[in-house]
């Protein structure tokens, strides 16, 4: 027989209320992008992700709805609670927001370590079974000394030393109890304001994951642990426009010169179509006539590179990479060796590659087919990217 674990539940406290634009962000920290998505975001929906976490609130600074509805456009939280200038009265302000349905037991949590790992909290909510509070902590491998005056002091014992990481677990009537109690500025976390108020704080192991991102330098190396989580997907298209159309022929975002234009719902860019399709493939997302039906008006000629760049930013908006794209395009006439540098340099822009990412190819189907009789166009792509695994 397997013991039926325990199911311990959470409610999460993000507090995302910085004001600073540290150099190098241009932007409060919380909403810098890593791998395409804001900070705050990554946070939420790896708590989200979940199943130890029953809801997330997010602390917000004043003035920041913006930023935040931006930022977590079609993520299922609630809406935000308005912070204050020091961390300890938006962290009292969101355990305000609780109090009227209170949980059982609040994590509180910093916008700063998007990546939470779930062996983390089960450690943190067994723990709350004996004790008022419980904190991750990391051990210090470095020697640690006291300097003063550019001179090195004495050295301190690292053995008792730990370094302490968030999310930190409480009770949420205790610590509810210690933060309407607490004077402001009296300390620098919430386990440090429990311990003052006489609650019991426990440590459990935590994790390098849960490193908080200050510096250009630690998002550097978040983008570095987020690609090492991608996967190479691929996808292909394929798509065909008759000749008849008014032009002008646009293939692969080039304009060509030619007897006769294709016809088409938009400008009838096939090889960009094809392209398109190649990527939504690739990103499991659908077609271009589902993104874009061509019962809709909005279309009627519109610009394929439209569609391409839709495509383009579905994939980079989940922290994807496109590292290649191939096109094949299919027909007698016109001559595509030509043009075959220019489209590779059009494609690479729209979709913020490099030339050498990008592969034209021609052929004809030796006169056969609808091809082989000039009645047509057609082109056929593969994109290859790199995206996180999708349920
Ligand atoms: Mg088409």
């Amino acid at each position: 027989m397997i013991a039926q674990a325990t199911v311990r539940k959470a409610t999460a406290l993000i507090v995302a209320a910085g004001t600073g634009e540290r150099a190098g962000f241009g932007q409060p920290k919380q909403y810098a992008l890593l791998g395409g998505k804001p900070l705050l975001r990554h946070a939420v929906e790896r708590l989200a992700a979940l199943s130890s976490i029953e809801a997330i609130r997010v602390v917000i600074a004043p003035g920041q709805q913006g930023e935040f509805a931006a930022a977590m456009a079609g993520v299922d939280v609630g809406a935000p609670i308005t912070g204050a200038v020091a961390r300890q009265g938006s962290v009292r302000a969101g355990l305000a927001a609780l109090a009227d349905a209170p949980p059982r037991y609040v994590l509180i949590h910093d916008a700063a370590r998007p990546f939470c790992p779930a062996a983390v909290i089960d450690r943190l909510l067994l723990a709350l079974e004996a004790h008022d509070g419980a904190v991750p902590v990391l051990t210090v491998a470095d020697t640690v000394a006291r300097s003063a005056d550019f001179m090195l002091g004495e050295t301190v014992d690292r053995r008792n030393l730990v370094r302490v990481q968030t999310p930190q677990a409480f009770r949420f009537d205790a610590i509810w109890a210690a933060h309407r109690n607490a004077r402001v500025g009296d300390v620098t976390d919430d386990a440090g304001l429990a311990r003052a108020a006489g609650l019991s704080v426990a440590i459990v192991e935590g994790d390098e994951a849960l490193a908080k991102l200050t510096y250009p330098a630690d998002f550097a190396r978040a983008e570095e642990r987020l690609r090492a989580r991608l996967v190479t997907r691929t996808g292909m298209g394929f798509d065909v426009h008759a000749f008849g159309g008014p032009g002008p022929l646009v293939i692969g975002g080039v304009r060509i010169d030619h007897t006769q234009g294709l016809t088409g719902h938009s400008d009838a860019d096939v090889a960009l179509h094809a392209l398109t399709d190649a990527l939504l493939g690739a990103a499991a997302d659908g077609d271009i006539g589902a993104h874009f039906p061509p019962s809709d008006d909005r279309w009627r000629g519109a610009a394929s590179h439209l569609f391409l760049e839709h495509a383009r930013d579905l994939i980079l908006a989940r922290g994807g990479i496109i590292d290649h794209v191939d096109v094949t395009i299919i027909c007698e006439a016109p001559k595509i060796g030509p043009h075959r540098d220019a489209m590779r340099a059009t494609i690479a822009a729209m979709l913020r590659l490099r030339t050498g990412q990008v592969s034209i190819k021609a052929t004809t189907t030796e006169r056969l087919g609808f091809t082989g009789r000039g009645e047509g166009i057609a082109a056929q792509a593969v994109a290859t990217i790199r995206m996180e695994e999708l349920p």
